[in-house]
C-alpha cells in the first residue's frame, strides 16, 4: 500500500473569462519516511500541488490518498509549513507553538512535553516566553517547524520554507530540518526552485515543466548523498554532477517554455 498516492491529479483555475490549467495528469506516490522535492520554474504549479495534497484545495481532476484515505479537506495528520512563518506577533513563542494542538483539542501533558523537547532539540527552549519580533528570521522558521511537528503529523509539506532567509541561515536550517525529520521518521515534500537545496535534502527529486505543470523527470538521489547531512552533501563530487544534469534539464524546460 502506497503511503501517499496521487492519481491523475489536475487543476484548472477558472475565472469569469479565462481558464488556466495549472497542473495536468500528475501521478506519483511517496513512501513512508521518504523525502521528496518538487522542483521547477516559477508558475509550474508546485504550490498548487502542495495545497491539493494538504486538502486545502480540491483538484479539478484526479485524487489524492493518504494510506488509502481520500484527502478532501485539511487533515490533522498533514503538516504544512510555508515561506512565511505566520507566527502571531501578539502571542508568545510558547503560545504560538501550542496553537495547533489547541485547535485540534489535543493539548495534553504528553504533547506539551514532546513540543518542549522539540524546542530543546532545535536550541530554542530559552525563547518560550519571548515574542516573535524578538527572534531572527531563521529562529522564527525553526519555531514554525516545531509548531508544525507539535501535532505529530504523518507527513510534512514544506513550501519554500528557506527562501526568505540569508544563505548561511538557510544552509544551517537545511541541516537542522533534515536531521529533525530523520530522527522522527517523518515523510516530507519540499517545494523549491533551488536545485542545490533539492539535491542536498531529498531522496528523490521530481522536476516539473510549465504550462501546464507536468512531471518532466524524476531523479533518484544516490545513497552517497542521501546518507549525508545537506551541508556535507553539497561538498560531495556527486552533488556537482547531479547539479549540472538537473541544470541542463531546467534549461530545456525554459527553452520549451519560450518557444
Ligand atoms: P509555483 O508554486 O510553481 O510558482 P503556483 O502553483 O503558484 O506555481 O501557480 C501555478 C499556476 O497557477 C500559475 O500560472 C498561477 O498564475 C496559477 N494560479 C495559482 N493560484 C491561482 C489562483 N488562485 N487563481 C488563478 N490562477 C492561479
Ligand atoms: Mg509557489
Amino acid at each position: 500500500m502506497a503511503f501517499l498516492q496521487l492519481k491523475s491529479v489536475g487543476q484548472t483555475y477558472f475565472s469569469k473569462h479565462t481558464a488556466t490549467t495549472a497542473l495536468e495528469d500528475i501521478t506519483l506516490s511517496v513512501s513512508e519516511g521518504e523525502f521528496v522535492s518538487f522542483l521547477g520554474p516559477s508558475g509550474c504549479g508546485k504550490s498548487t500541488l502542495l495545497s491539493i495534497i494538504s486538502g486545502l484545495l480540491n483538484p479539478t481532476a484526479g485524487t489524492v490518498t493518504l494510506r488509502n484515505q481520500i484527502i478532501k479537506e485539511p487533515h490533522p495528520k498533514i503538516g504544512y509549513m510555508l515561506q512565511q512563518d505566520y507566527l502571531f506577533p501578539w502571542k508568545t513563542i510558547k503560545d504560538n507553538i501550542v496553537l495547533g494542538l489547541k485547535l485540534q483539542h489535543c493539548l495534553t501533558e504528553e504533547r506539551l512535553h514532546y513540543t518542549f523537547s522539540l524546542m530543546k532539540e532545535i536550541g530554542l527552549y530559552d525563547t518560550l516566553d519571548k515574542y516573535p519580533s524578538e527572534l531572527s528570521g531563521g529562529m522564527r522558521q525553526r519555531v514554525a517547524l516545531v509548531r508544525t511537528l507539535a501535532t505529530n503529523p504523518q507527513i510534512l509539506l514544506l513550501d519554500e520554507p528557506f527562501s526568505a532567509l540569508d544563505f548561511q541561515t538557510k544552509l544551517k536550517l537545511e541541516d537542522l530540518v533534515s536531521s529533525t525529520l530523520n530522527e522522527h521518521g517523518k515523510t516530507a515534500i519540499l517545494v523549491t526552485h533551488d536545485i542545490g537545496e533539492a539535491i542536498a535534502m531529498s531522496d528523490r527529486i521530481i522536476l516539473f515543466s510549465t504550462k501546464p505543470g507536468r512531471i518532466f523527470r524524476t531523479f533518484p538521489v544516490s545513497g552517497h548523498l542521501r546518507k549525508r547531512l545537506p551541508f556535507e552533501a553539497r561538498q560531495h563530487p556527486e552533488y556537482a554532477v547531479m547539479f549540472q544534469q538537473i541544470w541542463e534539464e531546467l534549461e530545456q524546460i525554459e527553452q520549451n517554455d519560450t518557444e
